[in-house]
């Protein structure tokens, strides 16, 4: 969730004179620590998940599931546990922790939404694959941990996107009319919004700079009964409090689609993210290139989002939303009006895919970074006066186009080179599917990590130590072969839009690498890079001829990248591959079989034996004896749906009808 600095916050008018002294002394901060940082070795491999969840709230009288929004008061309550499990020494130390794994003490954070809380594992989790067989065990803590503080008629529940979030009536517990101040939405009450200062002034901000309200359109699901053509009715045309009511009248809620119109829609959806440590600088660099091309697949693979403002869409998964619901760029900058306030026409919302590969590593390509990005040309040159390399600030100059969004005027005034909250400010609004994220400060113990922020949360802790496993797994199957996943950057955006597609992860195709072992580098070892972040390139093995980069990828099914294609020459699949590192590390037997469920998960959802959430939650809606066939999900219906996914959620349900449909069928 980024940084939560406490203080005054500044509207947008009051912000924008500050936006460059920001920029600059988040350069300032950046350089600062990569100087002291950049030579940092041997970190140990460290990760950890974020797991985020919806707070429900049943009534069960009405038998209506509300989302409840007592965060606020559930983590008081949960920081109020914590502190006596400190005063009672029971909260671990990082070392006493590696030899126990079991001891973790899980922490809770709030998020955007009012009804959702984050949980990640107290302290990461460490190096050995033993300790991967504590990840579900520690979700499953967390689960059970968050309902204790929650009333007898409030759950946790691990669902992508609320069902009914934004239907006209009550979707909230307590209920609030629509409308409001901060987001002006004719949907949502700004009540759904975390009340900490920075969320209401990051919503507001954003639409303030966008100089209107955000704009969401996401196809319906024709079904039956769908009126064709389809025009969403749950739009008001005449609500008169603010101007920005002219959005729909000016044609902002597009025919065919379900139309949104702010923040929380996407920022109120939950999501499963890791964070790595890599052992120095330019491991974690090589990390951020390998897992870019993944970014896509995963969230198809992971998709769990069918469902928006009460209709079945044509999408299965989150992503465009949120990119839609924090996207501040102007009309200028979205190419609508010539440019003459602004600097730049920004192809892409800050919630999107990446733009550029950073990685230093021989099997690099100039072509794969094939889309031309703007870049902040006099921050970039304080980077690279101060010593950092092109990639790198290029990397960071793209990010530094962006306009902070949110500035606390103490953090004007009390400023030191020594922190970071000037660099976090531009870094942690640029939400994009990898997050390159250096240590806190230049002395901190934390090293540089990667954040995979793509995939969708699972309904269960099963799905969702699966994929976090196969993640970590992944990486290490990556850095011990030393292979290679590049493409051009411009098809991982392609991707990106393909996953989003109904059941994109069996009907679509998506770009991937077709060779990933490093044949052309014959002393390559495999074991990290061989350029050092100074650039030395003396040791660097002279390279074979290189073909066309359009000869090195094609399509491939999502069954095709895990499970392998046929023939000899195929793509052997990524399972393969990690199961062959597998067999080539010393694993006990409980251990590799334990890992072999988890990987099994990923291997038959890619080849369909086993159900995305997304289509499990489309059937189930579609089988409903109160849905009526015309795309919309009534409160009976989201009752059900809710209770079977808080019964999957707290591991019941196994052998049922229900269990069956996400694991068993077919
Ligand atoms: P953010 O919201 O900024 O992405 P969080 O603090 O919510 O970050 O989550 C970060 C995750 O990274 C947690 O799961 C945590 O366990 C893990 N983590 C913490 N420290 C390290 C570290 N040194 N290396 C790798 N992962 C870490
Ligand atoms: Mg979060
Ligand atoms: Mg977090
Ligand atoms: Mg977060
Ligand atoms: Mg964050
Ligand atoms: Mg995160």
């Amino acid at each position: 969730m980024g940084l939560l600095s406490l203080g005054t916050p500044l509207t947008w008018e009051e912000a924008k004179p500050y936006a460059d002294l920001v920029r600059e002394r988040g350069i300032e901060q950046l350089l600062n620590i990569w100087k002291k940082a950049k030579s940092k070795e041997r970190d140990i491999l460290l990760w950890g998940d974020e797991i985020e969840y919806l707070v429900v709230s049943y009534d069960e009288d009405s038998k209506d599931a509300r989302l409840s929004l007592r965060q606020a008061e559930i983590l008081k309550d949960l920081a109020h546990d914590e502190e006596l499990r400190k005063a009672g020494g029971c909260v671990p130390s990082l070392q006493e922790i590696s030899q126990k794994p079991g001891q973790r003490v899980p922490t809770f954070h709030a998020e955007y939404g009012r009804f959702m809380l984050e949980a990640t594992p107290g302290a990461p989790y460490g190096g050995t694959l033993r300790d991967l067989l504590t990840v579900e065990p520690d979700m499953k803590k967390r689960r059970v941990i968050a309902k204790q503080h929650m009333t007898k008629n409030e759950t946790p529940i691990t669902m992508t996107s609320f069902p009914r979030l934004g239907v006209p009536g009550a979707f909230t517990q307590p209920y609030y009319p629509p409308h409001g101040p901060i987001a002006r939405s004719i949907f949502v009450p700004d009540e759904i919004i975390n009340p900490h200062i920075r969320f209401p002034t990051l919503t507001a901000n954003i639409r303030s700079r966008r100089g209107s309200k955000v704009c969401i359109n996401l196809p319906v699901f024709y079904d039956e009964k769908t009126p064709n053509p389809f025009k969403d009715p749950t739009v008001q045309y005449d609500l008169s409090d603010y101007p920005e009511d002219g959005d729909v009248r000016n044609g902002a809620a597009k025919d065919g689609h379900v139309y949104m119109d702010a923040m929380g829609f996407g920022m109120g959806s939950c999501c499963l993210q890791i964070t790595f440590q890599a052992k120095n600088i330019s491991e974690a660099r090589t990390l951020y290139d390998q897992l870019c091309p993944l970014g896509p697949i995963m969230l198809a693979l992971s998709a769990a989002s069918p469902i928006f403002k009460g209709y079945l869409t044509d999408i299965d998964c989150r992503w465009n939303v949120i990119s839609g619901a924090v996207d501040d760029r102007t009309e200028e900058e979205r190419g609508l009006k010539p440019l003459n306030e602004n600097k730049y026409v920004i192809p892409k919302s800050r919630y999107d895919s990446v733009s550029t590969y950073i990685s230093q590593d021989p099997g690099y390509r100039p072509e794969y970074n094939d889309v031309d990005i703007h870049q902040n040309l006099p921050l970039k040159q304080k980077l690279l006066d101060g010593g950092m390399d092109e990639p790198l600030a290029k990397h960071f100059a793209h990010l530094f186009i962006r306009d902070p969004l949110v500035i606390f005027s103490e953090s004007i005034k009390n400023y030191s080179v020594d922190n970071n909250d000037n660099f976090e400010n531009i870094q942690s609004t640029n939400w994009q599917h990898m997050r390159f994220k250096p240590p806190p400060s230049a002395e901190d113990a934390i090293g540089w990590r990667v954040e995979f922020r793509s995939m969708e949360v699972q309904l269960t802790d099963f799905e969702n130590a699966a994929f976090s496993i196969f993640i970590v797994l992944l990486t290490r199957t990556i850095l011990s072969y030393g292979l290679n996943f590049y493409i051009p950057i411009s098809k991982v955006t392609e991707n990106m839009g393909t996953a989003h597609r109904r059941n994109a992860v069996l009907s679509e195709k998506f770009y991937f690498r077709k060779q990933v072992f490093p044949p052309r580098y014959a002393n390559r070892s495999g074991k990290g890079s061989n350029t050092s972040p100074g650039g030395s390139t003396s040791n660097t093995p002279k390279p074979v001829e290189l073909g066309p980069v359009e000869d090195e990828y094609c399509l491939m099914t999502i069954n095709e990248i895990m499970n392998g294609q046929s023939g000899q020459d195929g793509f052997p699949g990524l399972i393969t591959l990690i199961e062959s590192y597998l067999n080539s590390v010393n694993v006990d037997v409980e251990t590799r079989c334990e890992l072999a469920r988890y990987l099994d998960l990923i291997r038959k959802r890619s080849n369909g034996t086993w159900e995305t959430a997304a289509t499990w939650i489309r059937n189930f809606v579609q089988c409903h004896p109160d849905y009526e066939k015309d795309s919309r999900v009534n409160a009976a219906v989201n009752y059900d749906l809710v209770k079977a996914a808080e019964t999957l959620g707290n591991g019941e349900g196994k052998g049922t009808n229900l269990w069956n449909g996400l694991f068993e069928k077919r």
